[in-house]
């Protein structure tokens, strides 16, 4: 493996920084001082458009099959490291085509990269998308869904409700999971373009979350939903046996290791407070608290070096299904642990509520529940490693 990072990659690393501390810092604070997400009309999407932000990596109509603008999944984890650094919630809030972007690349048909992803390629307004899996009662277990899709002459009828949702109420379509058949598990799934508007799609509330509150996490239902047939992601062909459940774990598989260098930000920015707060009260001669702050400092490097490795991996296009889950579930871990360690050390400083601390603290929580909680990574490495059965 190379751990050598080059003069290009350092200036991108630097240029996150610059970015994170002059945008991404100040107004993730003011999103949770206002215990509400950035409004869609916040200048801040139209500074990340004129960055270049909010893109689609498609390459566009006419590209060949499967060509994608230039991506390093191990620099795109530096810099979701970085920018998760001064803080995590602001990301998610940054327009783009988001989580579905994978399953819509690896699974949708030209007409639909053309129609979903063509507006990203140079948007012209902030714009979003997002993926709807979870439901009230299938969060972990997500063969567990009840959203039912029904087919009605040339199109499909949608109905069920879809909760914690990134982005939804804002996003010009939503990549809804649902099921042909609830008794027939993984195998019964479709995914389908659900736009905004559409009828029958309602019932936006905004979630109440205890951290990351900059984006919008959001519940909605379905009733009566009428959809083309064109919107069902990959079209008839392709869903061949459990094609429709593959493309979400697509989705998964892919947003692991990124979560775990969001982690991985979260746990450094903890540790750098702690370490200030102790020098700056004369605290680092004592053995208990540089004991603590050694032990965080050791983690995260550990937690850093899974990451990256996932991230060589798919690189070198090789499996990293096992090191994508190792590094989600230690990174999230080591983040919640750097943040509790740096309340303790804090005392009454950091639990009054208005320290930084406090917000990593409450952000580094949803890094071990999005994307498949740490039980859920622990079950996977044991199932690859240990033929844990299914
Ligand atoms: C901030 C945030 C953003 C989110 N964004 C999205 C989004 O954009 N789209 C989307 O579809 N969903 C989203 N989610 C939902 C998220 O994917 C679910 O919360 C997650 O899958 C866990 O489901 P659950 O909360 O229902 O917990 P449950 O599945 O009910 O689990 C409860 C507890 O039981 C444990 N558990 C469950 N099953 C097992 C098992 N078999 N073995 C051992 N332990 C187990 C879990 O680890 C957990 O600790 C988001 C959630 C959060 C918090």
């Amino acid at each position: 493996m190379e751990f050598a990072i080059d003069a290009t990659t350092r200036d991108r690393i630097e240029q996150a920084r610059e970015l994170g501390e002059r945008e991404f810092r100040p107004v993730g604070l003011e999103a949770d001082r206002n215990a509400a997400p950035i409004p869609v009309g916040h200048p801040f999407f139209d500074r990340c458009l004129a960055r270049g932000e909010g893109r689609t990596r498609w390459a566009g109509p006419g590209a060949a099959a499967g060509a994608l603008r230039k991506s390093n999944v191990t620099l795109t984890l530096l810099i979701a490291e970085e920018l998760a650094y001064w803080d995590r919630g602001v990301i998610n809030a940054t327009p783009g085509p988001g989580l579905p972007e994978q399953s819509v690349l690896g699974m949708g048909t030209d007409e639909q990269k053309e129609r979903y992803l063509g507006p990203f390629l140079e948007p012209d307004r902030p714009r979003w998308a997002c993926f709807a899996m979870t439901e009230p009662g299938a969060g972990s277990d997500a063969a567990a869904i009840r959203t039912l899709a029904r087919k009605d002459g040339d199109g499909w009828i949608l109905n069920g409700a879809k909760c914690f949702i990134g982005g939804a109420s804002r996003s010009d379509w939503i990549l809804v999971q649902a099921t042909v058949d609830p008794s027939k598990g993984r195998a019964a799934q479709r995914a389908f373009f659900v736009e905004q508007g559409t009828p029958g799609l309602g019932g936006f509330k905004i979630e109440k979350k205890m951290g990351l509150k900059a984006y919008e996490s959001t519940s909605f239902t379905l009733e009566d939903v009428r959809v083309p047939a064109a919107n069902l992601l990959g079209g008839e062909v392709r869903y061949e046996r459990r094609a429709g459940f593959k493309a979400a774990m697509q989705t998964f598989n892919a947003g692991r290791p990124v979560i775990a260098a969001n982690a991985v930000g979260i746990a450094r920015a903890a540790l750098d407070e702690s370490i200030r707060f102790a020098r700056d009260h004369d605290l680092l001669g004592r053995d208990r608290v540089r004991d603590r702050i050694e032990a965080i400092a050791r983690r995260v490097r550990k937690a850093r070096l899974v990451c990256l490795r996932a991230g060589w991996l798919a690189d070198q296009q090789r499996a990293n299904i096992v090191e994508a889950s190792m590094s989600k579930a230690l990174a999230a871990q080591v983040a919640q642990e750097a943040a509790s360690v740096g309340l303790e050390l804090l005392g009454l400083t950091g639990g009054r509520g208005d320290h930084l601390i406090e917000k990593l603290y409450r952000d580094a929580k949803a890094m071990d529940i999005v994307e498949g909680t740490g039980q859920i990574q622990r079950m996977i490495i044991a199932r690859q490693l240990v033929g844990l059965p299914r």
